[in-house]
């Protein structure tokens, strides 16, 4: 378990840090919508010019809008925390271009997960798979404007980013 390590680790950093005051506010006045893939650690922060404090980063499998949470927290973001812009940040060789729902399925039910629960869910949708990056950015764009909780004055733009070089290309620009 990493559990250990992770204690550990803490232990040592706590030695080092010099603990400072914050505000919760993003202080770039931004809302980030992005993949939790392990390659973004550390990456996509400092690629978009990004510190701790700046924007509110909020991130699932596949940076996908396919139940409320998401338009939930960028509504948060946007009216409890003061974000004025929203970027949804997608990347390639993304994990969840590449889900075999019939693994999936088999995977869940090898672990427990009853038949009856699976056959009420489109697998593939319920985990949010998607078909192409670039195509779920724009989708994931669409879904966030759509919502009647997001205000239209707030511009929402869609990113994609290469995880090899780093770079970061507009799919959509906002406003
Ligand atoms: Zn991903």
């Amino acid at each position: 378990m990493m559990l250990k390590e992770v204690m550990k680790a803490n232990e040592e950093f706590v030695k080092e840090f010099e603990p400072k005051k914050m505000s919760h506010m993003p202080q770039k006045k931004l809302a980030i919508v992005t993949c939790m893939d392990t390659r973004l650690t550390g990456f996509l922060e400092p690629a978009m010019g990004i510190g701790r404090g700046d924007a509110k980063i909020i991130k699932n499998a596949g940076n996908a809008a396919v139940d409320r949470d998401v338009i939930r927290s960028v509504a948060a973001a946007i009216y409890a925390l003061g974000a004025e812009e929203v970027m949804v940040v997608g990347h390639y060789e993304c994990g969840m271009a590449n889900v075999d729902p019939e693994k999936l399925i088999d995977a869940m039910k090898a672990r427990g997960v009853n038949e009856e629960t699976l056959s009420e869910v489109d697998i593939k949708e319920w985990i949010g798979a998607i078909d192409g990056e670039e195509e779920n950015v724009l989708n994931v764009v669409g879904k966030i404007k759509e919502s009647p909780f997001i205000p239209d004055d707030v511009p929402i733009h869609g990113l994609i980013i290469d995880l090899y070089d780093g770079k970061i290309k507009i799919l959509a620009e906002d406003k």
